[in-house]
């Protein structure tokens, strides 16, 4: 080796990081099911639970598999300390919950995944947060959106279902101006294609049980950050109880040690499907942040590494063609969730976005004829095949 003192980089933290051996010198990471740990004696109980003495005390929120997870997921994002949590909207509820407070506000983008918005505009403006909803890639519209109470910018960039993309580093840049945390859902590129905090934002958050997982099986999410944030949101966990389990944690950490690959695999066919989409009949338009026609092409270049594994796009007709060509595909599986090794095909109005008004679908440009395609690894010709049968069915 040329220097020894080298850290590690991505493809060995993501095997590696993280990696507890117990007594028994398992090569594999062990999964830990136990709900409580048991002390040497009285002493040592009270120690660990007043923290004066590390250690495990109950897995609500201490459990060496969700530790080692957590471990890994912030060497590969760069940050200082992880949490986990039991779902993405956990996740993103435990930043709420640890960072806000009644009467404080949140900017947050009309581009988000739908259950996200309802998060925001239900339960967090029931306990007296306020949310502002701005185009995504307007950071003139950010700054006018803040108010003293501002405390939170919430961003998914490349957003779910469309793939508009925001100037991290330059939000992050207004929001520090404005003493504001920037916090970025990163589902979609995934550590392996874009580094937020690198880019300057406070935190990460993920959906897990995306391409972490990779393969459709578990929940799970995590908020990634400094330590300092994240021991208040660990803090929400412990006491609220929104806890990775250690089964998850360990699916999780075997998806780690692939994702880069998959990754890679996931945006290769994304890019093909998507250029082929592109030369479809009846198709008004194809969103996917690596085509050359995508409006922040150059954006996307800047900011990420790789370019995802979503796609969508718009047929002609509205909702009526849009289901007729969903039905007519047969190994596409008709499902909203994304990630998988599967591909599968959704109506984003009536599904994930179902929930949103008739106002803020227009904001979010979720039209009826809209199309998402999470594409999987299967071998992209059968893929192709399978949307023609769609287009036949419009013809
Ligand atoms: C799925 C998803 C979430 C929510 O994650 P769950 O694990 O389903 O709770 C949050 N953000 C984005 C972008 C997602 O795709």
């Amino acid at each position: 080796m040329s220097n020894e003192h080298s850290t590690p980089k991505f493809d060995t933290l993501a095997v590696r990081a993280g990696n507890i051996r117990s007594d028994h010198g398992e090569h594999s990471e062990a999964l830990f099911l136990t709900s409580s740990y048991v002390f040497a004696s009285a002493e040592e109980a009270a120690a660990r639970f007043d923290g004066s003495k590390p250690g495990n005390v109950y897995s609500r929120y201490t459990n060496p598999t969700v530790q080692c997870f957590e471990e890994r997921l912030a060497a590969l994002e760069g940050g200082e300390k992880a949490v986990a949590t039991s779902s993405g909207m956990a996740a993103i509820l435990s930043t709420v919950l640890g960072l806000l407070k009644s009467g404080d506000a949140i900017v947050t983008s009309q581009s988000l995944f739908g259950t996200s918005n309802v998060l925001f505009t239900k339960y967090a403006h029931n306990f007296g947060v306020s949310t502002t909803f701005v185009p995504l890639a307007d950071l003139s519209a950010w700054e006018a959106a803040i108010t003293p109470a501002t405390k939170l910018f919430f961003v998914e960039s490349p957003s779910n279902p469309l793939g508009e993309l925001v100037d991290i580093a330059a939000l992050a840049t207004l929001a520090h101006k404005h003493g504001i945390l920037l916090a970025v859902d990163n589902c979609f590129c995934t550590p392996a294609q874009q580094l937020p905090l690198a880019l300057g934002a406070d935190l990460v958050i993920h959906s897990a049980t995306k391409y972490i997982d990779g393969q459709g099986r578990t929940l799970g999410g995590a908020v990634v950050g400094s330590a300092v944030l994240i021991n208040e949101i660990l803090g929400v966990v412990r006491t609220c109880g929104p806890t990775m389990s250690p089964f998850n944690a360990w699916v999780f950490l075997k998806g780690l040690e692939t994702l880069r690959i998959r990754m890679t695999a996931h945006a290769q066919n994304a890019l093909a499907l998507a250029q082929w989409l592109e030369q479809q009949p009846n198709v008004l338009a194809v969103h996917y942040t690596g085509l050359k026609s995508h409006p922040q092409y150059e954006l996307a270049c800047r900011q990420q590494s790789g370019f995802g594994g979503v796609l969508s796009f718009e047929v002609e007709g509205g909702r009526e063609a849009a289901w007729r060509f969903i039905n007519a595909t047969q190994l596409l599986s008709i499902t909203a969730n994304l990630g998988d090794t599967k591909s599968t095909i959704t109506h984003p109005g009536s599904t994930t976005h179902g929930r949103l008004s008739p106002e803020a679908k227009v904001l979010a440009r979720i039209s009826e004829g809209l199309i998402r395609i999470a594409v999987g690894l299967e071998d992209i010709d059968d893929l192709k095949a399978d949307c023609a049968r769609g287009f036949a069915a419009l013809a």
